[in-house]
């Protein structure tokens, strides 16, 4: 036996169970000799850090890390450089702050949403986040599986490249009204030449995204807005390949939404094969959707 090697090795001591529950050694990665790097995110799912948070956040990578924090692309904190040795001290005071380990390796990752404040939102959606985080967040998987929510078909929070992506859409309806001579605002406002004028009249066409931009530019209200819902898309993902998701269902209402993702991610878990030349890696969601069609990928199966 090696014992000089073996003097030199890490090992990664766990914080004690009952210190902080929940900790998983995926969110907390090995570095190098005695140092690692940690994530954490808020819970139940806020992709807003409050003040407090930030503050705790600046205290412990000052007191624990190298003085460094990235913000990941689905709204983690990684700390990085963290000795092994103030390892349970800096959980602890995170945990109390309200943040916790998470959001790493084959599991359900950090739910992504719009912030409530956009103007643009043609739905609220951070309280369906946040249920979907209590329901579904962290839990284990095949393979990373990321779902993001945007408040209207901007899509900033990258719906269309999640595993599972939720957009809130509104449908318009033309009340019928007779236009002011002249006036092309509602159509200069659509960004998809989903509006034809004629006869004085305004009527909507099949390019529509259910933006809902055009309503607030008519100011003779003749743009109503007739119902608002959900858009789901299923198998989307970024990396090496990209994939955009596959339309599923349109104007859904919250608890449909919910279903949905209960039931693709059971899919899922049934589903899932082995990358093609790996005995170890398990497929991506959207790989699992290609190689079954979405229909096939949906139904419901046998436990
Ligand atoms: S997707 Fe729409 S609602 Fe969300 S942040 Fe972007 S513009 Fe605002
Ligand atoms: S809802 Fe959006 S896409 Fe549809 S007509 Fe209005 S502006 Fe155009
Ligand atoms: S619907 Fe309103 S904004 Fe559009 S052309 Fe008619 S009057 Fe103008």
């Amino acid at each position: 036996m090696n014992v000089e090697k073996e003097e030199l090795s890490f090992n990664l001591e766990m914080p004690a169970v009952g210190v902080i529950k929940g900790v998983l050694a995926k969110d907390i990665e090995v570095v190098g000799e005695r140092v690692v790097n940690l994530r954490t995110c808020a819970r139940p799912y806020r992709n807003i850090y409050t003040v407090a948070q930030l503050r705790t956040i600046r205290n412990v990578i000052e007191k624990y890390g190298s003085g460094k924090v990235h913000l990941s692309p689905r709204h983690n904190l990684e700390i990085p450089e963290v000795r092994q040795k103030d390892l349970d001290s800096a959980l602890k005071e995170l945990y109390i702050s309200g943040l916790f380990p998470g959001g790493a390796g084959t599991s359900v990752r950090n739910i992504f949403t719009c912030p409530h404040w956009c103007s643009k939102a043609v739905r609220p959606v951070q309280e369906l986040g946040m249920m979907v985080s209590a329901n579904f967040a962290d839990r284990d998987m095949p393979n990373k599986v990321t779902i993001s929510f945007a408040g209207c078909s901007n899509g900033c929070s990258r719906p269309q490249n999640s595993d599972i992506g939720v957009i809130a859409i509104g449908r318009v309806e033309a009340a019928g009204g007779r236009c002011v001579d002249d006036c092309l605002k509602c159509i200069e406002a659509c960004p998809f030449g989903a509006i034809d004028r004629t006869g004085g009249q305004v009527r909507i066409n099949d390019k529509c995204v259910y933006c809902l931009r055009c309503v607030d530019a008519c100011s003779e209200g003749l743009l109503h807005v007739k119902e608002t819902g959900f858009r789901v898309l299923i198998g989307g993902k970024e990396g090496s390949t990209v994939r955009f998701g596959a339309e599923y269902a349109v104007f859904v209402g919250d608890f449909e939404v919910l279903e949905i993702i209960e039931r693709a991610l059971s899919s899922y878990l049934k589903k899932a094969g082995f990358r093609p030349g790996s005995e170890k890696k398990r497929e991506r969601l959207g790989e699992v959707v290609e190689r079954l069609g979405l229909d096939e990928f949906m139904k419901e199966s046998p436990a």
